[in-house]
């Protein structure tokens, strides 16, 4: 089955509106869109309304850095899945490791906005990753696998279609260590073998798994290079447009 490769640039606290207008203006002077090759940028929720109104027609997709899980009410400060759509959005992160470590959320709250997501329309790209510690104690497979089941919990096989899983070694990330691409392949594989136990082996064939940390256009294409990797989650190198465009060009060239 074919997997349509996904580059996905996380600018995380990054860009103001006007900021995120020059990128898209520069990356796609410089980046040629190709069907082969899905392009998203997930910029701050501040930038996601301009961002919306000026990628139809440059080949870039819109996504969410997080989401809470109602659909409107009393809870300042979070943002609900229809206003991400409303401003364009048809992704939105869910737990990444920043939001785990530094905001405390856990796997049933990170369960709850990827169910919300998911009912809202939106596909969800659900983060995983084990720490430093926990790699070394060789722990990677236990981590991840409890982190799925809990994430995953209630989620179907219909609407496993729309869910994109991240693998990102916490340790790998913002750090300029990387994951050796034989490394995170045999994560990947094991996070699809997973899938396939526990719903079935066209699901299993079927989900896209992206690799995330200190991904940058020296190292691009070895990762993925790898069968397993279906393409990347970026932070850091996604903040340039030629960077970024470097990285989606060794994307197209897999
Ligand atoms: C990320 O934020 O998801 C990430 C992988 O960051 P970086 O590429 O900077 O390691």
């Amino acid at each position: 089955m074919d997997r349509t490769t996904l580059i996905a640039g996380n600018w995380k606290m990054h860009k103001t509106p006007d900021e995120t207008e020059e990128f898209i203006r520069e990356f796609s002077g410089t980046y040629e869109a190709a069907p082969e090759v899905e392009v998203l940028i997930i910029p701050p929720f501040t930038s996601l309304e301009r961002a919306g109104k000026l990628i139809p027609g440059t080949g870039i997709g819109l996504g969410a850095q997080d989401l809470y899980f109602e659909e409107e009410g009393a809870y300042t400060g979070e943002v609900a899945p229809r206003m991400l759509l409303a401003c364009g959005c048809s992704y939105a992160l869910v737990g990444h490791s920043e939001r785990r470590a530094l905001f405390h959320e856990d796997d049933p709250t990170v369960n709850r906005k990827l169910l919300a997501a998911l009912s809202a329309g939106l596909s969800p790209i659900l983060c995983v990753g084990e720490t430093l510690d926990e790699h070394r104690a060789g722990k990677v497979a236990e981590k991840i696998t409890r982190q799925l089941s809990a994430d995953l919990a209630g989620v179907g096989r219909e609407d496993l279609k729309r869910v994109v899983i991240a693998y990102e070694p916490i340790w790998a990330i913002g750090t300029g260590e990387t994951a050796t691409p034989e490394e995170a392949q045999d994560t990947i594989r094991l996070i699809r073998a997973w899938i396939e136990e526990h719903y079935d082996a066209h699901a299993a064939e079927g989900i896209r798994i992206l690799y995330g940390g200190s991904v940058k256009p020296g190292n691009a294409a070895a990762l993925l290079s790898q069968p397993d990797i279906d393409g990347a989650l970026v932070g850091g190198a996604s903040l340039q447009p030629e960077s970024f465009a470097q990285i989606a060009r060794a994307a197209l060239d897999r």
